[in-house]
């Protein structure tokens, strides 16, 4: 079975063969020598694109020339016109030679381009050998960082390791500085590299450390002054979204901090950050068990005085009511005071637990101020009638909208701390006053004071000051119950003092302002 492609290509190459010697005869006998030279070059063309090699012309030429040599007349003329047949076909060919020529050239040029290639894959392969080699040193480097971070969780001690941890992997020289979230400066340097080495100036570093705190982002700061190092990196450090502290690194090398050195500088500030803020946690959670155990053994101690003396003095008047001996009324009126005294550190306790669980409930109630200090002070004027105890009741009634038994709770801890602070004959001054929209509450005593430095402290859970004594019946709970319940009424309260002159405590609540309707005052009589 013949293929019709097969015999397409026959027909094909049998028109190039009657071509081929009607050009062959044109050139030879019919005179045409420009044209017929053309010809033979736009033969061999054709003879490229239909695929056929120079065999395949050989043979075609051999076999047209054939005929014309059989026509010749002499052997002269044959001669002759083998000769120039042979122009013919060397022109012929000299269309193969032309593409044989582009094909040699495009083999030069694809070896050309081969050798890049392989180049170019050689690079390949070292750049990645690089980046491999970069990427085990990196995770090698964080890994002996956890390593070292992890063994303390003690924070100077971590604070040491981490400065020491960059030295000299990723830097000559590494600080770490302890930044007040509150104001965001107050920079302290907390530690630093124990490696010895350059240096660099207090004003680079406070610039640069300022700016990363203030953007919360790592900043490079270039440092003329120091000839051999890349600039100092600085790190901000962040727990719960707040810089705490920031790290910086001078770097070794010549030329800048590349993106690959920054960014391993940064992963270390993360786990450096975590390591921190752990050792930070642990640190408040031991300080936390170590008060509550202090205020246990001190609350068991201040619950424990009053009852001894309580048993004996009972336990005689016992004693002698069975005797039928008649008891004096001062005995009973002793152990009640002993019993206030304990039902009062009790409640203390309890407010405490229910401030800090938050379940300290308060019953609101439009009240006058002034007409609630003067039943304190008259309940006080009863008990301590050697005491001279004076009330200034102001202008007019200062009209709030608080809680009533509360607020007592307040006024009786101010003037009870006045009290057991100053001398017997000295005298303590109660006031109410209205200032602008606030009504002002003072209790002054000429006693013992407080030290400034301690003036903030006495609000706090626990705290007492250096110059109390150990007056029995205090657990330092009086203050730190008071700003919690005056703070609840939106107010504030404060103190001014001066050790062995005396002190004031001011407490401030927001005045009640009549409503415009009555729908409104009965409203804020019943809000929370
Ligand atoms: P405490 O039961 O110890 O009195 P407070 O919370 O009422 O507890 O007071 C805390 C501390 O504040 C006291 O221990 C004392 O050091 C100091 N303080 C309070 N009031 C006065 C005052 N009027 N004069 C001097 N110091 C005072």
């Amino acid at each position: 079975v013949e293929l019709p492609l097969a015999a397409a290509r026959r027909s094909e190459v049998a028109a190039f063969i009657r071509r081929y010697a009607a050009s062959l005869g044109d050139f030879l006998v019919g005179g045409a020598r420009e044209s017929g030279l053309e010809a033979a070059y736009a033969l061999g063309r054709l003879a490229i694109a239909m695929n056929m090699g120079v065999i395949d012309i050989s043979a075609v030429h051999g076999q047209a020339l054939l005929s014309f040599v059989q026509s010749a007349g002499d052997v002269d003329a044959c001669e002759e016109m083998t000769q120039r047949a042979g122009e013919f076909f060397s022109e012929c060919m000299a269309a193969f030679e032309i593409v044989h020529r582009g094909y040699r050239e495009t083999c030069a040029e694809l070896g050309k381009v081969n050798r890049a290639l392989r180049e170019r894959a050689a690079e390949l392969a070292d750049a990645k050998e690089l980046i491999e080699s970069l990427a085990k040193a990196r995770s090698a480097f964080l890994a002996e960082a956890g390593r070292r971070l992890s063994a303390s969780l003690d924070f100077d001690q971590t604070l040491r390791t981490i400065a020491d941890l960059a030295v000299p992997e990723l830097a000559q020289w590494c600080a770490v500085d302890l930044v007040d979230p509150k104001t965001a400066g107050a920079i302290r340097r907390a530690a630093q590299s124990s490696a010895p080495g350059e240096v660099p100036l207090q004003e680079a570093l406070s610039a640069g450390l300022s700016a990363a705190v203030a953007e919360k982002a790592s900043r490079v700061v270039e440092l003329e002054a120091m000839r051999g190092s890349r600039g100092l990196l600085c790190i901000p450090l962040l727990a719960r979204g707040e810089v705490f502290a920031a790290l910086e690194l001078l770097g070794a090398e010549g030329g800048a901090w590349d993106a690959a050195a920054i960014d391993l500088a940064e992963e270390l500030g993360r786990r450096a950050s975590i390591a921190l803020e752990n050792a930070r946690l642990l640190r408040e959670a031991q300080e936390a068990v170590r008060v509550r155990e202090e205020f246990l053994s001190l609350a068991s101690h201040e619950l424990r005085t009053p009852l001894t003396p309580l048993l004996i003095r009972l336990s005689i008047a016992a004693r002698r009511s069975r005797g039928g001996e008649a008891v004096d009324p001062a005995v009973f009126e002793a152990c009640l005071r002993q019993v206030h005294r304990l039902i009062s550190l009790v409640n203390d306790l309890l407010d405490v637990g229910r401030i800090q669980a938050g379940k300290l409930e308060l019953h609101f109630e439009v009240l006058s101020l002034t007409a609630l200090a003067e039943e304190v002070r008259a309940t006080f004027a009863g008990a301590y009638a050697a005491r001279p105890l004076r009330f200034d009741r102001g202008r007019e009634p200062a009209l709030v909208r608080g809680d009533r038994a509360r607020l007592e709770q307040v006024v009786t801890n101010l003037v009870e701390n006045a009290l057991k602070y100053s001398a017997e004959e000295t005298p303590v001054d109660l006031s109410v006053s209205v200032e602008g929209r606030s009504a002002v509450l003072a209790v002054r005593d000429q006693g013992i004071g407080i030290p400034r430095e301690q003036q903030k402290q006495i609000f706090e859970r626990f705290f007492r000051a250096a110059n109390a004594g150990s007056a029995g019946g205090s657990l330092g709970l009086g203050l730190f119950i008071c700003r919690d319940i005056v703070e609840r009424h939106g107010g504030a309260i404060r103190v001014e003092s001066q050790v062995g002159r005396g002190s004031a405590f001011f407490v401030t609540l927001p005045l009640w302002a009549e409503p415009a309707s009555a729908g409104a005052l009965a409203e804020a009589r019943n809000a929370p």
